[in-house]
């Protein structure tokens, strides 16, 4: 009783309005709220502000920079899983090949290779998606939407690198609508890719949607939406 009357201020409640918006959205794709991971990008937030967004049940972080994910790192424990979801070089692999549950951004088969040696070496498989530039934006990383299967054939030969599915970071538009066909196309890509039943892979997740869209891009599939601005505020 008391706790429903609780009146929420900041984070809890900028994460209990989104989680109604997740599930109405969900229930308008007949999925349940629980099928989509709600991952919190804690991008420029201190541990103190992420500790608030676990204590709501958040277990996904995200982090789009290696420096940023490698100092914080230390301050959780391995209650929370954390996701690379930015642009990864090749040569900072090694960081954080231990500290994360998947990599977002797989963009090219050089990084590949890199994975699935570094993963190789601690006996493990890493699990990725893989990241498609759906409207081709000159500035944004990601496989070309037509080189997706080759791409994805030629990851599949990787033994230690696993590839779960697909991730895009759509275009920066005030009207969500607008971009509704970016998330239709990575869903189309991703039951194609199923089709070609390629070993060693599957299409479990669908990375797609951020504050400005997240609704839009679980009606049209997205399992796994990043969100920084709507639970921590502007950065
Ligand atoms: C920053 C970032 C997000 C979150 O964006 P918001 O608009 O703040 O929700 C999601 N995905 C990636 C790859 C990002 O870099």
């Amino acid at each position: 009783m008391f706790n429903g009357s609780r009146k929420l201020e900041g984070i809890p409640r900028n994460i209990g309005l989104i989680k109604e918006r997740v599930s109405r959205a969900a229930e308008k794709s007949g999925r349940k709220p629980e099928d989509i991971t709600i991952l919190a990008v804690t991008k420029t937030v201190g541990a103190d502000r992420i500790r608030e967004a676990i204590n709501e049940g958040l277990a996904d972080l995200g982090e789009n920079r290696v420096q940023e994910l490698i100092e914080k790192y230390p301050e959780f424990d391995d209650s929370v899983r954390w996701h690379l979801i930015g642009h990864l070089q090749t040569n900072k692999v090694k960081y954080i090949i231990d500290k994360v549950k998947m990599i977002h951004s797989l963009d090219r088969i050089e990084l590949a290779e890199e994975i699935n040696k570094r993963a190789e070496k601690l006996q493990k498989t890493m699990d990725v998606l893989v990241q498609i530039n759906v409207a081709r934006e000159n500035t944004k990383f990601g496989i070309d939407p037509g080189d997706a299967v080759e791409f994805v054939k030629r990851v599949a030969q990787f033994k230690n690198v696993k590839v779960k599915g697909l991730m895009t970071i759509a275009p920066f538009v005030e009207d969500p609508e607008t971009i509704r066909w970016v998330f239709s196309s990575l869903r189309k890509i991703s039951v194609d890719m199923s089709k070609e039943k390629i070993d060693n892979i599957s299409m479990d997740y669908l990375s797609m949607g951020m504050s400005n869209d997240f609704e839009t891009a679980i009606e049209e599939g997205a399992n796994i939406v990043r969100i920084g601005t709507d639970i921590f505020g502007s950065r």
